[in-house]
């Protein structure tokens, strides 16, 4: 494979884009419920917003990819206050998150917010994390200190750091490897995972037990089978992983991941991140793209924000993760 780390990053952030974007007109719908809806969701269609257009998922990666664009590190005060600056009431956002944005905006404490969320909004926007500390132990830490401004429940920041450790690993997955080792992904989330929930461990253990379909369509049904695929860090994280790990590219992950049913954005979201670090951009369809909302802070904003992570990451990582 022969991608490097600016096509990753870029990859992460745009994938991120183009699978919320796909899973946004079905937020919320059953399986059954999107079936009947749109069919075989796999092109941009209208729903809450208009086609192409992505939800709190993407804005908030975005910000929090500025923040570490702009400090050329992890720092929890500015991604608080990138996310709460940038904060876009209709996207989307999960109610408990508008009190905590207006207190960061307000100026007042925010760091005990009173809430204990378990939901995925945390683990949704961690992959420019995952770029950045590539490779590097430091990941979890940086990942979980993230989550605390929105979602501070065992499970929500047990999916945080499951999320960015495998951004990290496939980012230097897709520099070396074409095909990623089930198992050995596995180990390496597992234990970082282990001190926060043991809910967050069986379900990612719940992958192993999976194998693809002979038909790519049939790996939706597999997936939501297994998984609730509903707005918690429980039911969601693992199922994006098993549509990366039990399909062959960014696409068929994504479109899998989307039809799914249930949160769907987030699900797209969090596939395309994980794919799109492995993949590369360049491997992101260009009718996803091209359909991508492009506004002030939309597809190019975040192409450029990716080309400044993958060179970040380069420079901090030194020479370790150089390809000849
Ligand atoms: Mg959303």
């Amino acid at each position: 494979m022969s991608i490097d780390l600016i096509d990753a990053a870029q990859g992460a952030m745009l994938g991120t884009m183009v699978g919320d974007a796909l899973g946004m007109p079905a937020e919320g719908l059953s399986q059954q419920a999107l079936k009947e809806k749109f069919g075989r969701l796999d092109s941009f269609r209208e729903g809450s917003l208009p086609p192409g257009e992505f939800t709190d998922d993407s804005e908030m990666t975005i910000s929090l990819c500025e923040a570490l664009v702009q400090n050329g590190e992890f720092d929890l005060q500015a991604t608080a206050h990138s996310l709460a600056h940038n904060f876009t009431p209709w996207r989307g956002y999960s109610p408990h998150v508008y009190g905590i944005m207006a207190r960061i905006r307000q100026g007042m404490d925010w760091t005990s917010p009173g809430t204990s969320s378990w939901g995925s909004g945390a683990a949704t926007r961690v992959a420019p994390i995952g770029v950045l500390y590539a490779d590097d132990p430091e990941v979890a830490e940086h990942a979980a200190a993230q989550a605390q401004i929105t979602h501070t429940h065992p499970n929500g920041i047990a999916g945080t750091v499951a999320q960015a450790i495998a951004v990290s690993q496939l980012t230097v997955a897709g520099l070396f490897e074409s095909t990623v080792a089930i198992d050995e992904l596995l180990e390496r989330l597992l234990e970082p995972i282990s001190e926060h929930s043991v809910a967050m461990v069986d379900a990612l253990e719940r992958i192993r037990d999976l194998r693809p379909p002979d038909n790519p369509e049939q790996l939706s049904g597999t997936i939501a089978r297994v998984f609730s695929c509903d707005g918690s860090a429980v039911g969601t994280v693992p199922a994006a992983l098993a549509a990366f790990l039990l399909s062959n590219s960014f696409e068929e992950a994504v479109i899998a991941a989307v039809n799914c049913g249930g949160d769907t954005d987030t699900l797209g979201a969090m596939t395309g991140g994980l794919a799109g670090a492995f993949y590369g951009m360049k491997a992101i369809p260009e009718r996803l793209t091209t359909g991508l909302a492009n506004d002030k802070r939309g597809r190019d904003f975040a192409i450029s924000l990716g080309e400044k992570l993958g060179a970040l990451t380069r420079k901090r990582s030194g020479k370790r993760l150089e390809v000849e």
